[in-house]
């Protein structure tokens, strides 16, 4: 077999075989497929599309790059969620500890921020004392005695999925639907849970922009997943304006925990409960609505946040700070933004408000940079809201006074106030079951 041969045969058209799939991916991963022959490749995919049969054969041939995990010992109770990317969005936080809180398992691996989405292993390791590596033992066994164990994602799971990822940003192939299909369900796959919730984001924030790609890319996921053996199920949600009102590392962390010591409520508690209530219905078999009550029950009883605190600290860190989030270090420059004009807000660009947040020094801008536990900001409106001038719109928090200039000017930039009402987006807009 040649690399040359595949790659016109894509390129003209022709449906690849599955071995033609593998060797170009597992040659990738060997160094023998040089990036300039993978670069064709996914342009073509671009272009032409992938065929069911192929998008399975890759999604294989990227899962079995590598590790896969055998989480067969917790039968039917392991647990997986993904988000496909967005701002302020941590749902993990509350969703595991709510599962595990009603016997569910999550064994996961969890990425770290890039540009202006933020990740989860950033928004624990705020906790101090919260260790982010385990030994495979370790991971294991914290699983087995708590029911969650989340770190960092291995190099060993999925390596195809890394270097091709790597690639598509440099290659502008990222808006592929199986290139981003094959890339997230490898993961999963990789990962080992039985029972797999995908939340979809759809809007400006998102790498899907309308309901209908999202609903695509959504189908495409479910049906790998089930190829493969899994329950899995999609929830199609808004990211034209973040979720919540926290975004950066500490602040998130305190505002989940707001949400399971019911002081938060509104669409990031709904989308938890929605996310959790998938979850416990597909690992149990039982139908939504008794598992949305099951869910809304262990949050209501403070079970869930109990399970939390079990949580972080079997893995490190101190709880006292869930416990009393006084006790998170302040960031030391603070800054509250006031409106220019009186109106309504007509939008907040999630995307925009990532970059804000990035540049108070909560995100990273390049592979490797050193995240600001403290930084971040606090919103005060949301799509929808009537203002007058000089009400606080946001709370800026960062290490370093410069930083102010260029979030301000971002942070106006995502906000349009206008006249008029404007109705927020529904929160979920679709499942795919
Ligand atoms: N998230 C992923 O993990 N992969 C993609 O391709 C897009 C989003």
């Amino acid at each position: 077999m040649r690399a040359v041969d595949i790659l016109l045969k894509k390129r003209r058209g022709a449906e690849l075989s599955a071995d033609e799939i593998e060797y170009l991916i597992s040659g990738y991963v060997s160094g023998e497929v040089p990036d300039y022959q993978m670069s064709a490749f996914l342009t073509s995919v671009c272009f032409r599309s992938m065929t069911e049969r192929e998008t399975d054969a890759m999604c294989r041939a990227m899962r079995d790059s590598g590790d896969v995990l055998d989480l067969s010992r917790f039968g039917e109770s392991s647990c997986d969620k993904h988000s496909t990317g967005g701002v302020g969005d941590k749902t993990s936080l509350v969703v595991c500890p709510i599962i595990a809180s009603l016997g569910l398992v999550t064994a996961k691996m969890s990425g770290r921020g890039l540009g202006h989405t933020g990740g989860t292993v950033d928004k624990l390791e705020s906790i101090p004392g919260f260790k982010s590596a385990l030994s495979p033992r370790e991971f294991m066994e914290q699983a087995e005695r708590c029911g969650i164990v989340l770190t960092g994602q291995s190099a060993r799971l999925a390596p195809a999925d890394g270097l091709i990822y790597a690639l598509r940003d440099a290659t502008s192939t990222v808006d592929s639907i199986p290139l981003i299909a094959t890339s997230i369900m490898s993961k999963k796959l990789a990962g080992g849970a039985s029972n797999i919730a995908l939340d979809v984001k759809v809007g400006s924030g998102a790498f899907m922009k309308t309901e209908a790609e999202a609903e695509k890319l959504a189908r495409e996921m479910v049906r790998l997943g089930r190829a493969a053996g899994k329950n899995v199920e999609a929830v199609l949600t808004d990211m034209d304006e973040p979720l919540g009102r926290a975004v950066g590392n500490s602040l998130e962390v305190i505002e989940a925990v707001d949400v399971l010591t019911g002081r938060s409520h509104g669409r990031l508690r709904d989308l938890c409960l929605t996310l959790a209530s998938h979850l416990v219905s597909m690992a149990r078999g039982i139908s939504d609505a008794e598992a949305l009550a099951e869910v809304t029950g262990a949050v209501d009883s403070g079970a869930a946040f109990e399970k939390m605190t079990e949580w972080i600290s079997v893995q490190g860190g101190d709880a006292r700070y869930l416990e009393n989030t006084e006790l998170f270090e302040k960031a030391p420059c603070v800054k509250e933004l006031k409106a220019r004009s009186g109106g309504t807000v007509l939008s907040l660009d999630a995307e925009k408000i990532g970059r804000v947040s990035s540049a108070l020094g909560a995100g990273r801008m390049k592979k490797g940079d050193r995240v600001d536990p403290a930084a971040g900001l606090l919103l005060s409106v949301s799509v929808g809201d009537t203002l007058r001038p000089e009400d606080t719109v946001a709370t800026l928090f960062t290490s370093n006074e410069d930083n102010f200039a260029e979030a301000e000017r971002l942070f106006f930039e995502a906000l349009s106030i206008g006249d008029g009402k404007k109705e927020p987006s529904p929160l979920v807009i679709g499942t795919v079951k």
